[in-house]
């Protein structure tokens, strides 16, 4: 394991490139996954490496609408389970949300070792490898969830989704949660809650709102849920990324 100072200025971003790094030794994450990371270290370096008002918004809102949901699936792919395996399992269980293992590139063997990883992190059931539900109009491998699981979910939160996917499930007429760095990506502007955020900031930050928003009633929350305003979120992150009034 290497050391990282954590008065190192760089310190979340180090220690996220490591953990990324330890996913794909263990065969968690896929090479793909290590793209993906870069392309969130630059958006996030640009976003200045903080949750800006406006994903702290869309935080609560993605709180207050899981708390609302019948059932909601938190989807897991190979970068989130190097990054935030327990976090994940600490929001399903603060929500009452089921955990699916859910992979772009799909194979059983990196199935298996997330499930496992998941349970080592503290998750008792974890969806993913009956795979006997479609998403409609996706090539098959990418069309697989549980039917049980994302296949009958009325509310998905799913992070760092491709972008293709994230559109055939808002299609499907899911209310979708995604997190995502980048506020232009199809991913976050197929969302009915865009959080523009990094998922090591974003997860702990839902669970947190969903804990204060513990006894609220259904009312308050779907307020809660009505007053977000995602183009305004989306605005925001773009407005921040691009450099706020230079723009
Ligand atoms: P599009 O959605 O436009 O089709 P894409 O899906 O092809 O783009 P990918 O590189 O496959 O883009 O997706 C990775 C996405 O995940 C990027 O938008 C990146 O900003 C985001 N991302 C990577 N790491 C993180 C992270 N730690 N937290 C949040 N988002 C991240
Ligand atoms: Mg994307």
């Amino acid at each position: 394991d290497i050391e990282i100072p954590e008065s190192h200025p760089r310190y979340l971003s180090l220690l996220t490139r490591h953990r990324i790094e330890e996913g794909v030794e263990k065969g968690i994450t896929s090479k793909q996954g290590l793209i993906a990371e870069g392309r969130g270290e630059a958006f996030d370096y640009l976003l200045g490496e903080e949750t800006i008002p406006s994903a702290d918004a869309a935080e609560r809102a993605a709180a207050a609408q899981l708390l609302l949901a019948e059932h909601p699936v938190l989807s897991v792919n190979g970068n989130v389970a190097a990054l935030v395996p327990g976090e994940m399992v600490e929001l399903a269980e603060a929500v009452g949300a089921d955990l699916e293992v859910n992979l772009f590139n799909r194979t059983d063997e990196r199935i298996d070792a997330i499930v496992s990883h998941l349970r080592d992190h503290g998750a008792d059931a974890v969806k993913g490898q009956t795979a006997d539900g479609r998403i409609p109009n996706l090539d098959h491998e990418r069309a697989k969830v549980d039917a049980d699981g994302i296949g009958s979910a009325d509310v998905v939160l799913v992070p760092l989704e491709d972008g293709d996917r994230a559109e055939a499930l808002a299609a499907m007429g899911k209310v979708e949660i995604v997190v995502d760095l980048n506020p232009m990506s199809r991913s976050a502007q197929s969302a009915a809650i865009p959080i523009i955020d990094n998922i090591v900031r974003a997860i702990p930050n839902v669970t947190e709102h969903a804990r204060e928003l513990e006894g609220t009633s259904r009312e308050e929350l779907e307020a809660i849920v009505e007053d977000f305003d995602r183009e305004a979120a989306l605005a925001e992150a773009e407005k921040a990324i691009r450099g706020g009034e230079l723009a």
